[in-house]
């Protein structure tokens, strides 16, 4: 079936995807504060305000911005974009300081980008953890998602996997956006498919994400064993887990973040990248939806992303 979707709704989208990515990214960062413990989340009983977000939001508030400009994602805005927006005490990476750095004073993205970690480019989960709103925004169509996931990883992620594993949150939000429009929630397994379907069967995160399908069902614990919990702040040991996570609580924003904060290991961004596919499929303040006391609690989104 095709179908026309409207700007706006891309947008609305796009925007409750990001108010999921930013809501776990901010609420999954207080679980680095000492003494802080998962099973105060359990109980209900939240961190106190404000949630600060970090690098994870930041970029993805670009990514958003700029699909909201001009539609569709033009490389040397973008790279330019993440590079002047840098705040460096978001919590960003060394790697990607260093790459934000050299274009912003001048180096053209594609050079900065491959002169990462010894010419071998980034594989950190960077350009995963930023898309999900892109995804959102292309429910319509999942190779257009996976297309435009990769220009927008290819600004800063040179590395195969980097790449692949922004392609593999893509499509899960495009693909959960598009569940939300149908009103039809699809089977974990069928979604996990569709990511596998997108992906170069070359990559360790395409045999993730199959792992992944292997291990639905099972508890949690099992899922961090073999999927990894972004310990290792790869894409190979994020994505595919993030995917398990989104894919078996798909119509429940609490029980997905609870299950990142759980998990542990690189939580901001598991929960970012979770909570990005999930809320493209639930929205905000609706049943199993992103709490909206929790909305509340997180900083407020930079003024430019409008
Ligand atoms: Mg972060």
């Amino acid at each position: 079936m095709t179908f026309t979707l409207y700007p706006d709704t891309r947008l609305a989208l796009a925007r409750d995807s990001l108010a999921g990515l930013s809501v776990g990214d901010a609420l999954g960062s207080q679980f680095f504060v000492p003494g802080r413990q998962p099973a105060d989340l359990a109980a209900d009983r939240l961190p106190p305000p404000p949630w600060q977000w970090t690098d994870d939001t930041e970029m993805a508030c670009s990514v958003v911005a700029a699909l909201a400009e001009a539609g569709r994602i033009d490389r040397d805005v973008l790279a330019l974009a993440f590079a002047e927006r840098c705040e460096p005490y978001r919590g960003y990476g060394p790697g990607a300081v260093r790459i934000l750095r050299l274009i912003r004073t001048g180096t053209p993205w594609p050079v900065a980008a491959a002169a990462a970690f010894d010419g071998q480019g980034s594989c950190g989960n960077g350009a995963a953890m930023r898309v999900g709103p892109l995804g959102a925004w292309f429910a319509d169509s999942t190779s257009r998602a996976a297309a435009q996931a990769r220009a927008s990883a290819e600004v800063t992620h040179a590395h195969p996997e980097g790449v692949a594993g922004a392609v593999a949150v893509a499509v899960a939000a495009a693909r959960a956006a598009r569940a939300r429009l149908d009103g039809d929630r699809p089977d974990p397994a069928r979604l996990l498919a569709g990511v596998a379907a997108a992906l170069d069967p070359a990559t360790e995160v395409y045999r993730g994400v199959r792992d992944a399908a292997r291990l639905l069902g099972r508890p949690l614990a099992e899922a961090v064993e073999t999927l990894g919990n972004g310990s290792r702040v790869t894409a190979q040991d994020t994505v595919a887990f993030t995917l398990w996570v989104a894919a078996t609580y798909l119509d429940d924003y609490p029980v997905a973040i609870r299950s990142c904060v759980e998990a542990g290991g690189d939580v901001d961004t598991t929960a970012a990248i979770v909570g990005s596919v999930v809320a493209a499929y639930t929205g905000v303040g609706t049943p199993g939806g992103v709490p909206t006391d929790w909305l509340a609690a997180r900083e407020p989104l930079p003024d430019w992303v409008g």
